[in-house]
């Protein structure tokens, strides 16, 4: 049985981080669980950044403790530079995505680094990981964002995103993911700079993209990114979070949505999709306040509906 698309649950990490209210380490650990169980086989638990800056996230080691033991379930997190990589190899994650943001101006207003300073950190997270014994080693991801456009910059050339991509490969990523943090992205858009990026450093080193719904186009670039060979996209639960800029809208795109798209598709998720709608009473019970999104929870499944893989 072969999962043709990993949709990869993100909500834990950027959900969360958009929101005020705290979410108890026990409702995370049920929604992990919950998620797992309803078939999601990677999902990003957690930021290893300050308390201080992201107390919503203060808990991500104990979750990675927890998330751990559920088998078959990759444990993703992001960290923002060197320190928070070394306590994600200390609590043990698969996967660690160090974000690069395209615009310099971001980055620097976001993490306080220039590009260079930041290429730094992702050389000696790659040394660290290099001297752990080989079964030990997570992947690790450069997480390109702000790859499409940027709330500061505007315009970001795809000949600065593919210089950066090369940078992150030659600094010792395994793989690196293009981020539309700000929704800017489109279509056309995502299947060139995909090809470019995929071109300049290698298909597979180019296999996920992150995506926002902010104007609506996100299901609409899954499909581009898919016909340009992507087979890794995240999404986050009931599209929690949100967006500040244009309250009413999803920030990240529905995973609920998303898997429905998919699996009509043909395409398998190996995703029990009535398993996975039932997962939202958990946000519901432990975030009252939180809006939660997607069209497939509001309207229901269609009459006659089977999943890509027959299963549901
Ligand atoms: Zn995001």
């Amino acid at each position: 049985m072969t999962t043709a698309i990993l949709v990869s649950e993100v909500g834990p990490r950027d959900g969360l981080q958009s929101i005020a209210a705290l979410m108890p380490l026990e409702s995370k650990m049920a929604w992990v669980k919950a998620e797992a169980a309803a078939g999601v086989r990677e999902i990003e638990v957690g930021s290893f950044v300050p308390a201080k800056l992201l107390p919503q996230l203060a808990d991500t080691a104990s979750l990675v403790q927890y998330a751990l033991t559920i088998p078959g379930l990759t444990v993703a997190v992001l960290v923002p530079n060197l320190h928070g990589a070394q306590a994600a190899l200390r609590a043990g994650a698969h996967k660690i995505t160090i974000p690069l943001s395209a615009s310099e101006t971001h980055s620097l207003r976001n993490v306080r680094r220039t590009h260079a300073q930041m290429l730094e950190e992702v050389r000696a997270i790659a040394q660290l990981i290099r001297a752990m014994p080989p079964q030990r080693r997570p992947v690790l991801e450069g997480g390109l964002s702000t790859a499409f456009g940027c709330t500061l910059e505007g315009h970001v050339p795809s000949m600065k995103v593919i210089e950066l991509a090369e940078a992150l490969m030659r600094c010792g990523c395994d793989e690196v993911g293009l981020s539309d943090t700000t929704g800017y992205a489109n279509p056309a858009q995502i299947k060139s700079l995909v090809r470019e990026v995929q071109s300049a450093v290698g298909a597979a080193a180019v296999h996920s993209l992150h995506l926002h719904n902010t104007r609506g186009l996100g299901l609409a670039n899954v499909l581009a990114g898919i016909e340009a060979g992507i087979t890794t996209f995240d999404g986050s639960l009931g599209g929690l979070g949100g967006c500040p800029f244009a309250p009413g809208a999803s920030g990240n795109i529905v995973t609920e949505d998303l898997v429905f798209m998919l699996e009509a598709m043909g395409l398998d998720t190996g995703i029990d999709l009535p398993r996975l709608l039932e997962v939202r009473s958990i946000l519901r019970d432990s975030l009252p306040d939180e809006p939660l999104y997607g069209f497939t929870p509001a309207a229901g499944l269609p009459l006659g509906y089977t999943a890509a893989g027959g299963t549901a």
